[in-house]
């Protein structure tokens, strides 16, 4: 027989990871102007977090908003034990208000989503099926994909251009839409335009990150607040998660 460790080590890659069941699931919720979204996104969400039957919270993020989203917010907060609201004093972007999020979640599950009713949460439970299955972080992948074909084009440019440069293969990178253990946000600093880069930071920390065909809808309401520029931001933010991540211990490799 060869050296304990050994064997201990050699079971390990053998048999599939099994994680602990998920207790308590947070959905933190970033919103900027998404008024006519936030209601029917409530009732949607509930609906599949109550099919569930486990305790979960629901947090929006309110990042700022100015059309009246807040008032609808506070009464939701009002009307559903489930439901909390987090204020940020301006319009910080969607990093710094996940990040928020982030720090008010109390699940050992957290799943994001966006506000504006494109990402359908009755995919919730498939997400977390994923993490039970050993996942730490889940990445939905909108395959089917229902945005104007401009941003679908950039898109495609720009999740190829970050797969190969992160060495991560996903096809999606920038889905909203993911479930994510505990441990894994609290790993998380994120700034700027980062949110777009999560799965690729969460890999460099040694999270095993998957990917998962998530059901996408057209925006019906509101319109998106980024344009075409978000991609040469996005670029450059890559740059500096792969310097600042990669080459900080080792700056002239
Ligand atoms: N969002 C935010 N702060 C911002 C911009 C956007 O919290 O400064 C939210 C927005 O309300 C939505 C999500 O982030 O819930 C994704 O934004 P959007 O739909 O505009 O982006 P797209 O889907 O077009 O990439
Ligand atoms: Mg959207």
């Amino acid at each position: 027989a060869g050296p304990p460790t050994l064997r201990v080590a050699a079971e390990a890659l053998e048999s599939p990871p099994v994680a602990a069941r998920v207790a308590f699931v947070s959905v933190v919720v970033p919103v900027y102007n998404e008024r006519e979204s936030v209601r029917p996104l409530s009732e949607e969400l509930l609906s599949a977090l109550r099919g569930l039957g486990r305790p979960c919270e629901i947090l929006f993020v309110d990042d700022g908003s100015t059309d009246g989203t807040t008032d609808i917010l506070a009464e939701l907060a009002a009307e559903e034990p489930e439901i909390s609201v987090v204020r940020l004093r301006r319009n910080f972007g969607k990093a710094a208000a996940l990040m928020a999020g982030f720090r008010e979640a109390r699940g050992d599950a957290i799943v994001t989503i966006d506000g504006d009713l494109q990402d359908d949460p009755s995919e919730i439970p498939r997400l977390l099926d994923e993490l039970e299955g050993g996942a730490d972080l889940v990445s939905g992948w909108k395959r089917d994909r229902r945005d104007p074909w401009s941003r679908r084009a950039a898109s495609a440019v720009f999740n190829g251009v970050t797969s190969r440069m992160s060495g991560l293969g996903l096809h999606d990178l920038n889905c909203g839409f993911k479930a994510y253990r505990a441990e894994v946000v609290r790993s998380l600093a994120l700034t700027g335009d980062q949110y777009r880069y999560i799965p690729v930071l969460a890999a460099d920390e040694g999270f095993r990150v998957t990917e998962r065909p998530v059901n996408h809808r057209p925006r019906r309401y509101g319109r998106s607040k980024y344009g075409l520029e978000r991609y040469l931001r996005g670029f450059l933010d890559l740059m500096t998660i792969l310097f600042v991540g990669r080459f900080r211990q080792r700056p002239m490799h």
